[in-house]
């Protein structure tokens, strides 16, 4: 699996999440509402996933499924009739869940309704009011500020309706029922980085595991944020035990971070896994520890579930200034940035299916490498050197108690090299599981 890691590292993989990326940024979004099914039917056209629609009213421990949010139209002219706001133009003018309103209105009414950043008049907020009935719209603070006197005509043409919650699931089998769970929010309308890149980033990776023999179960979850991971954990309560590593992912696609937050537990095997790459990675990463606010990982590490669950993006949310803003477009995000994310899950991934504990068949002192040939046989290649180490380091430490990690952190070797330099021995009879 290590020579198809690097192979797909050059073939474009930046650019295929890219180009869907792009192709799903239009869509208007939300937690409900046909926006989530257009996205799904995107991503349904590159790997299967079972559609779920659970009805609105449907009780999930301590929340209820809202009504369905479908919007076609909005928009505010003034006096003259002249469109000043547009819907047509950005979705995100929107406050995200408006109920529906059609009235003419005095400027002062109107900017109750208007939400800006005076830090930042060019750009568009991103606003959302799913649990408080209320319409607004979201604009540049420069164009709040231009507003003259007089009356405005605002029009929202949105429905709530008695509808569903969607959510996308797309199962990988292997040869374990365990499962790692990658998940990722479908929730947010126009914008790139969060999380148009991590909805294309997971579909293209189920995408390239599609044939390939693995240990773990791999379940991908396209789930609208908050209310659609407590839907998901409401319905699957009897299976979560399965799960035995899991990450959720947004934001992959700017070039900041990386950022990896630690699951509630801390020291689980993906915490562990995710520093490893992170350290080996060439980049200048950012580790958390967790903490109950950030995206769906507060649900998985609730403490009545617990699961060893942790948080991958690049810059921090809330932290870079496009965060949540209409400056959080395509242009903010790039391939390689996007390539790289990949890159670094996917190694984390192979760290988890690689790790095994080995024991050593000639415990007592260093087995004689050379007249076995084992010097000749690392001789010619690239990391001969690292992987002469690698195989000191595996002898000494197959002592059935420490993994594979473990040695590659004991030995500040990627765990590539361990892993390849345990194969060898394990062929040559000098380890058994
Ligand atoms: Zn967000």
């Amino acid at each position: 699996m290590y020579q198809d890691l690097r192979a797909e590292a050059e073939d474009g993989i930046g650019a295929e999440i890219f180009a869907l990326t792009a192709e799903i940024f239009p869509i208007c979004r939300s937690i409900t509402g046909d926006g989530v099914r257009e996205t799904l039917r995107h991503i349904s056209s590159h790997i299967d996933v079972d559609i779920h629609e659970v009805p609105t009213g449907t009780n999930v421990f301590d929340w209820t499924i809202p009504r369905e949010w479908n919007v076609r139209d909005a928009y505010v002219c003034d006096g003259s009739g002249r469109k000043i706001v547009d819907f047509a133009a950005s979705n995100l003018h929107v406050l995200n869940y408006s109920i529906p309103v059609r009235k003419r209105v005095s400027l002062r009414e109107l900017k109750q309704h208007l939400y800006s950043l005076p830090e930042q008049p060019d750009v568009i907020p991103y606003r959302t009011s799913y649990y408080a009935e209320n319409w607004g719209f979201c604009v540049p603070h420069r164009l709040s500020e231009s507003l003259r006197e007089g009356f405005y005509d605002v029009v929202i043409d949105s429905t709530l309706k008695d509808g569903a919650l969607i959510y996308g699931e797309h199962v990988h089998k292997g040869s374990s029922d365990d499962e790692i769970l990658l998940t990722t929010h479908i929730c947010h309308p126009s914008l790139a980085n969060d999380n148009c890149s991590g909805l294309a980033l997971l579909t293209h990776l189920a995408k390239r595991l599609k044939g390939k023999n693995t240990r773990y179960t791999y379940r991908f979850l396209f789930a609208p944020g908050t209310i659609g991971a407590i839907t998901w954990l409401a319905r699957n309560e009897d299976r979560v035990a399965l799960i035995k590593h899991g990450l959720v992912i947004s934001g992959v696609g700017d070039g900041g971070g990386p950022t990896y937050k630690r699951s509630r537990r801390g020291n689980a095997e993906i915490d562990q896994v995710m520093a490893h790459v992170l350290k080996h990675s060439g980049h200048d990463s950012t580790i958390l520890d967790f903490s109950p606010y950030g995206y769906d990982e507060r649900q998985y590490c609730s403490p009545g579930f617990n699961l060893p669950v942790g948080m991958f993006q690049r810059g921090q949310y809330g932290k870079y200034p496009e965060y949540h803003t209409s400056a959080d477009d395509l242009d903010f995000i790039r391939p390689q940035h996007l390539r790289d994310s990949y890159t670094i899950i996917r190694t984390a991934l192979e760290v988890l299916e690689g790790d095994r504990r080995f024991q050593s068949t000639l415990p007592k002192c260093e087995p004689q490498l050379g007249k076995r040939g084992l010097y000749a046989a690392i001789g010619n290649e690239k990391d001969g050197d690292s992987k002469k180490m690698a195989m000191l380091w595996v002898l000494n430490y197959a002592d059935g108690k420490h993994s594979l990690l473990d040695i590659a952190e004991r030995s500040d070797l990627p765990f590539a090299i361990i892993r390849s330099a345990a194969e060898t021995l394990f062929e040559y009879g000098l380890l058994h599981v």
